[in-house]
């Protein structure tokens, strides 16, 4: 578990500023839920804090130690893609084990940690297969046991339900939240998705144009949007 702190966070590519001046503290232990418009930052604001993306300036800090020099695998985060990112040519067993070796997990501790996220994900039937024999859902399942093997400080999500259809979306968005009950990991979400804000998070933070539009509970932002963006994002009527 981890809490952080991003403290005047900014963002540019070539010359273009993309995130601007975000101060933000994430509790340890949070469901957190970046939400906004396409475009608006929500990926490279995670980016940053994974250490996929150097910020242009500010600084960011996991249980008080500033960790934006460091590269991604010494930030003790793992990250799921909307894309999945699996190997193609490893099976799923592989797939799994191989961020282990990359951390230098200690041998025994491997196979019993494989086991149970296979357990937690219900996936433990797939472990020979490839992935191009697996369905959508059962990737994005995958993808997300490739994350819990680590025993990460925080989860970094990106999307990740974008690809399955309406009715596997529903599905696991509750599995999501029932891991994050389950690990107590402190958890950011991205998505533009409304409904998956407003139903999965302990806090929402609302981007809009690279700034914090405004933060706080879903019940918080549905009651009292600061403004005529965030009560139309969020669809409570003002
Ligand atoms: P979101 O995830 O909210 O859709 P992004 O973080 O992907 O938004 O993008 C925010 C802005 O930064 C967009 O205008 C996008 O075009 C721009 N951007 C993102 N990544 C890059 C990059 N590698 N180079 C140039 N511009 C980028
Ligand atoms: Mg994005």
């Amino acid at each position: 578990m981890a809490r952080l702190e991003l403290k005047g966070v900014r963002k540019s590519f070539g010359g273009t500023p993309v995130i601007h001046d975000i101060d933000l503290a994430i509790d340890e232990g949070s469901f957190t839920v970046f939400v906004g418009p396409s475009g608006c930052g929500k990926s490279t604001l995670l980016r940053m804090i994974a250490g996929l993306e150097e910020v242009s300036a500010g600084e960011i800090h996991i249980d008080g130690a500033r960790c934006d020099h460091l590269l991604p695998s010494a930030r003790g985060m793992a990250m799921v893609f909307q894309s999945y990112a699996l190997y193609p040519h490893m099976s799923i067993y592989e797939n799994l084990r191989f961020g282990l070796v990359c951390q230098k997990t200690p041998k025994a501790e491997i196979k019993p940690r494989i086991e149970r996220a296979a357990d937690i994900l219900q996936i433990a039937h797939l472990l020979d297969r490839k992935p191009a024999q697996l369905s959508g859902g059962q990737s994005q399942r995958v993808a997300i046991g490739r994350a819990i093997v680590k025993e990460p400080k925080a989860f970094l999500f990106d999307e990740p339900l974008s690809n399955l259809d309406a009715e596997l979306r529903v599905k696991m968005r509750g599995e999501i939240v029932a891991l994050h009950r389950r690990l107590g990991s402190t958890m950011i979400y991205v998505t533009h998705d409304q409904v998956e804000a407003m139903t999965m998070a302990d806090t929402i933070v609302v981007l809009r144009n690279g700034r914090i539009e405004q933060s706080g509970t879903p019940a918080e932002l549905y009651a009292r949007p600061k403004n005529q963006f965030v009560a139309g994002f969020l669809g409570s009527p003002q």
